[in-house]
Protein backbone atom coordinates (compact mmCIF):
# COMPACT_ATOMS: atom_id res chain seq x y z
CA UNK A 1 0.00 0.00 0.00
CA UNK A 2 1.84 3.54 -0.76
CA UNK A 3 1.75 6.25 1.99
CA UNK A 4 -1.24 8.03 0.39
CA UNK A 5 -3.46 4.76 0.46
CA UNK A 6 -2.22 4.04 3.75
CA UNK A 7 -3.32 7.99 4.94
CA UNK A 8 -6.49 7.08 3.13
CA UNK A 9 -7.32 3.64 4.70
CA UNK A 10 -6.00 5.45 8.32
CA UNK A 11 -8.50 8.22 8.05
CA UNK A 12 -11.59 5.85 7.04
CA UNK A 13 -10.64 3.46 9.67
CA UNK A 14 -10.44 5.64 12.49
CA UNK A 15 -13.71 7.24 10.93
CA UNK A 16 -15.45 4.03 11.80
CA UNK A 17 -14.33 3.78 15.40
CA UNK A 18 -14.74 7.93 16.31
CA UNK A 19 -17.17 9.30 14.01
CA UNK A 20 -16.74 12.90 12.64
CA UNK A 21 -15.54 15.65 14.59
CA UNK A 22 -16.35 19.84 14.22
CA UNK A 23 -13.45 22.58 14.79
CA UNK A 24 -14.38 23.58 17.82
CA UNK A 25 -12.58 24.94 21.50
CA UNK A 26 -14.45 25.74 24.73
CA UNK A 27 -12.04 28.88 25.47
CA UNK A 28 -11.72 32.40 24.33
CA UNK A 29 -8.79 32.98 21.74
CA UNK A 30 -6.28 34.23 24.19
CA UNK A 31 -6.76 31.88 26.84
CA UNK A 32 -6.57 28.99 24.44
CA UNK A 33 -3.49 30.90 23.40
CA UNK A 34 -1.73 30.85 26.81
CA UNK A 35 -3.10 27.80 28.26
CA UNK A 36 -1.58 26.21 25.06
CA UNK A 37 1.91 27.57 25.77
CA UNK A 38 1.42 26.31 29.66
CA UNK A 39 0.01 23.05 28.87
CA UNK A 40 3.66 21.88 26.88
CA UNK A 41 5.26 18.80 28.63
CA UNK A 42 2.08 19.10 30.84
CA UNK A 43 -0.80 17.16 31.62
CA UNK A 44 -3.79 18.95 31.41
CA UNK A 45 -4.66 19.29 35.47
CA UNK A 46 -1.36 20.66 36.06
CA UNK A 47 -1.77 23.24 32.98
CA UNK A 48 -5.01 23.99 34.06
CA UNK A 49 -3.81 24.42 37.82
CA UNK A 50 -1.00 27.01 36.95
CA UNK A 51 -3.68 28.86 34.46
CA UNK A 52 -5.99 29.28 37.78
CA UNK A 53 -3.09 30.20 40.12
CA UNK A 54 -1.61 33.17 37.49
CA UNK A 55 -5.64 34.46 37.08
CA UNK A 56 -6.54 34.38 40.88
CA UNK A 57 -3.05 35.76 41.59
CA UNK A 58 -3.02 38.71 39.07
CA UNK A 59 -6.38 38.64 37.83
CA UNK A 60 -6.39 40.40 34.43
CA UNK A 61 -3.86 39.93 31.34
CA UNK A 62 -2.74 43.41 31.88
CA UNK A 63 -2.03 42.21 35.64
CA UNK A 64 -0.10 38.96 34.31
CA UNK A 65 1.60 41.17 32.15
CA UNK A 66 3.42 43.59 34.65
CA UNK A 67 3.70 40.75 37.16
CA UNK A 68 7.06 40.60 38.58
CA UNK A 69 8.71 37.90 36.24
CA UNK A 70 9.68 35.56 39.81
CA UNK A 71 6.43 35.80 41.24
CA UNK A 72 4.20 34.67 37.52
CA UNK A 73 7.24 31.85 37.81
CA UNK A 74 5.91 30.81 40.82
CA UNK A 75 2.51 30.81 40.30
CA UNK A 76 2.60 28.70 37.08
CA UNK A 77 4.89 26.15 39.07
CA UNK A 78 2.50 23.63 38.39
CA UNK A 79 3.45 23.63 34.82
CA UNK A 80 7.02 22.26 33.57
CA UNK A 81 9.45 24.71 33.05
CA UNK A 82 7.85 27.55 34.64
CA UNK A 83 10.95 29.85 34.45
CA UNK A 84 10.72 29.63 30.50
CA UNK A 85 7.09 29.53 30.45
CA UNK A 86 6.20 32.90 32.03
CA UNK A 87 8.65 35.23 29.88
CA UNK A 88 6.77 33.78 27.03
CA UNK A 89 3.38 34.71 28.61
CA UNK A 90 4.58 38.23 29.66
CA UNK A 91 6.27 38.75 25.78
CA UNK A 92 3.61 37.77 24.33
CA UNK A 93 0.77 39.44 26.13
CA UNK A 94 2.94 42.41 25.99
CA UNK A 95 3.23 42.39 22.25
CA UNK A 96 -0.91 41.19 21.77
CA UNK A 97 -1.77 44.74 23.86
CA UNK A 98 0.73 46.89 22.11
CA UNK A 99 0.01 46.16 18.76
CA UNK A 100 -3.66 45.59 18.83
CA UNK A 101 -4.81 47.73 22.14
CA UNK A 102 -6.38 45.52 23.69
CA UNK A 103 -6.12 42.09 25.14
CA UNK A 104 -7.83 39.92 22.60
CA UNK A 105 -6.93 37.53 19.74
CA UNK A 106 -10.56 38.37 17.87
CA UNK A 107 -8.87 39.96 15.01
CA UNK A 108 -7.64 36.63 13.68
CA UNK A 109 -11.14 36.06 12.66
CA UNK A 110 -10.98 38.18 9.78
CA UNK A 111 -7.29 37.74 8.75
CA UNK A 112 -6.26 35.48 5.75
CA UNK A 113 -5.04 32.35 6.91
CA UNK A 114 -1.30 32.50 6.36
CA UNK A 115 -1.15 35.61 7.32
CA UNK A 116 -2.75 35.32 11.17
CA UNK A 117 -0.18 32.03 10.83
CA UNK A 118 2.73 34.92 10.02
CA UNK A 119 1.22 36.95 12.77
CA UNK A 120 0.84 34.28 15.65
CA UNK A 121 4.49 33.25 14.82
CA UNK A 122 6.37 36.37 15.44
CA UNK A 123 4.98 36.22 19.22
CA UNK A 124 7.52 34.90 21.55
CA UNK A 125 6.93 31.15 22.51
CA UNK A 126 4.45 30.80 19.66
CA UNK A 127 5.42 27.65 17.25
CA UNK A 128 4.10 25.82 14.83
CA UNK A 129 1.58 23.24 16.93
CA UNK A 130 0.69 26.37 18.95
CA UNK A 131 -0.50 28.62 15.93
CA UNK A 132 -2.27 25.69 14.09
CA UNK A 133 -4.10 24.57 17.28
CA UNK A 134 -5.51 28.03 17.80
CA UNK A 135 -6.18 28.99 14.17
CA UNK A 136 -7.91 25.32 14.08
CA UNK A 137 -9.79 25.01 16.96
CA UNK A 138 -11.07 28.68 17.45
CA UNK A 139 -11.44 30.36 13.96
CA UNK A 140 -11.67 27.34 12.15
CA UNK A 141 -9.12 28.12 9.36
CA UNK A 142 -8.09 24.92 7.43
CA UNK A 143 -4.51 24.14 8.95
CA UNK A 144 -3.47 21.16 10.55
CA UNK A 145 -1.72 21.03 13.96
CA UNK A 146 1.13 18.19 13.95
CA UNK A 147 1.72 17.63 17.92
CA UNK A 148 3.97 14.36 19.01
CA UNK A 149 0.85 11.69 18.34
CA UNK A 150 -0.23 12.75 14.93
CA UNK A 151 3.30 13.23 14.33
CA UNK A 152 4.48 9.79 15.40
CA UNK A 153 1.50 7.97 14.85
CA UNK A 154 2.25 9.12 10.76
CA UNK A 155 5.39 8.12 10.58
CA UNK A 156 4.32 4.33 12.49
CA UNK A 157 2.20 3.58 9.80
CA UNK A 158 4.31 4.45 6.75
CA UNK A 159 2.79 7.59 5.63
CA UNK A 160 5.32 9.65 6.14
CA UNK A 161 9.23 8.81 5.50
CA UNK A 162 11.05 8.25 9.02
CA UNK A 163 12.97 10.97 10.54
CA UNK A 164 10.37 13.66 8.78
CA UNK A 165 10.56 16.36 10.83
CA UNK A 166 7.12 17.98 12.53
CA UNK A 167 7.46 21.00 10.30
CA UNK A 168 7.47 18.77 7.25
CA UNK A 169 4.92 16.63 8.48
CA UNK A 170 2.76 19.45 8.21
CA UNK A 171 3.06 20.41 4.60
CA UNK A 172 3.22 17.14 3.59
CA UNK A 173 -0.24 16.28 5.45
CA UNK A 174 -1.80 19.25 4.78
CA UNK A 175 -1.19 18.80 0.62
CA UNK A 176 -2.98 15.51 1.35
CA UNK A 177 -6.15 16.14 2.89
CA UNK A 178 -9.19 18.14 2.14
CA UNK A 179 -8.49 21.91 2.94
CA UNK A 180 -11.53 21.99 5.53
CA UNK A 181 -11.52 23.06 9.10
CA UNK A 182 -13.87 20.04 10.22
CA UNK A 183 -12.29 17.53 7.89
CA UNK A 184 -8.91 18.42 9.61
CA UNK A 185 -9.93 18.75 12.85
CA UNK A 186 -11.18 15.17 12.55
CA UNK A 187 -7.81 13.59 11.33
CA UNK A 188 -5.72 15.79 13.86
CA UNK A 189 -8.61 14.16 16.99
CA UNK A 190 -8.41 10.72 15.19
CA UNK A 191 -4.61 10.52 14.96
CA UNK A 192 -4.27 12.44 18.17
CA UNK A 193 -6.91 9.68 20.36
CA UNK A 194 -5.04 6.55 18.39
CA UNK A 195 -1.51 8.10 19.56
CA UNK A 196 -2.87 8.52 23.08
CA UNK A 197 -4.28 5.30 23.71
CA UNK A 198 -3.27 2.97 21.78
CA UNK A 199 -0.09 3.67 19.63
CA UNK A 200 1.90 4.96 22.37
CA UNK A 201 5.22 6.02 22.27
CA UNK A 202 6.35 3.07 24.81
CA UNK A 203 5.21 -0.81 23.82
CA UNK A 204 2.49 0.50 21.31
CA UNK A 205 -1.11 -1.70 21.92
CA UNK A 206 -0.21 -2.89 18.25
CA UNK A 207 -2.33 -6.21 18.81
CA UNK A 208 -5.08 -4.23 19.49
CA UNK A 209 -4.87 -1.80 16.70
CA UNK A 210 -7.38 -1.27 13.54
CA UNK A 211 -4.24 -0.04 11.17
CA UNK A 212 -1.69 -2.79 12.00
CA UNK A 213 -2.24 -5.19 8.79
CA UNK A 214 -0.76 -2.13 6.60
CA UNK A 215 1.58 -0.63 9.68
CA UNK A 216 5.48 -0.55 8.61
CA UNK A 217 6.11 -0.39 12.23
CA UNK A 218 4.03 -3.38 13.00
CA UNK A 219 5.29 -5.07 10.08
CA UNK A 220 8.63 -4.86 10.88
CA UNK A 221 9.34 -4.03 14.75
CA UNK A 222 6.48 -5.05 16.86
CA UNK A 223 7.22 -7.26 19.59
CA UNK A 224 5.22 -10.60 20.71
CA UNK A 225 1.94 -9.93 21.68
CA UNK A 226 1.13 -9.10 25.22
CA UNK A 227 -2.45 -8.80 24.90
CA UNK A 228 -4.78 -9.71 22.41
CA UNK A 229 -7.37 -8.88 20.98
CA UNK A 230 -8.25 -6.10 18.62
CA UNK A 231 -10.83 -3.28 18.27
CA UNK A 232 -13.48 -3.43 16.16
CA UNK A 233 -13.05 -0.99 12.67
CA UNK A 234 -16.38 0.31 13.50
CA UNK A 235 -18.45 0.80 16.41
CA UNK A 236 -17.80 3.15 19.70
CA UNK A 237 -15.10 4.44 20.88
CA UNK A 238 -13.16 2.24 23.32
CA UNK A 239 -12.77 5.10 26.13
CA UNK A 240 -11.14 2.28 28.18
CA UNK A 241 -7.78 1.64 25.81
S1 LIG B 1 0.23 -1.17 14.61
FE1 LIG B 1 1.31 -0.44 16.43
S2 LIG B 1 2.82 1.03 15.70
FE2 LIG B 1 1.30 0.73 14.08
S3 LIG B 1 -0.19 2.36 14.38
FE3 LIG B 1 -0.94 0.56 15.42
S4 LIG B 1 -0.22 0.75 17.52
FE4 LIG B 1 0.98 2.17 16.27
Amino acid sequence: MSPSEKLQESRQRLLSLWGPQQAHSKREPLQELIMTILSHRTDYVSEKKAYERMWERFGSWEGIRDAPLEELIEMIKPASYPEVKAPYIKQTLAQIIAERGAPSLDFLEAMPTQEAMDWLLRLPGVGPKTATLLLLFNFKKPVLPVDTHVHRVSIRVGILPPRTSADKAHKLLLAQLPADADALFTFHKHFFWHGQRVCHAVQPKCYQCVLNDFCSFYQEKAPPPKQQGRIAASGKTDLSL
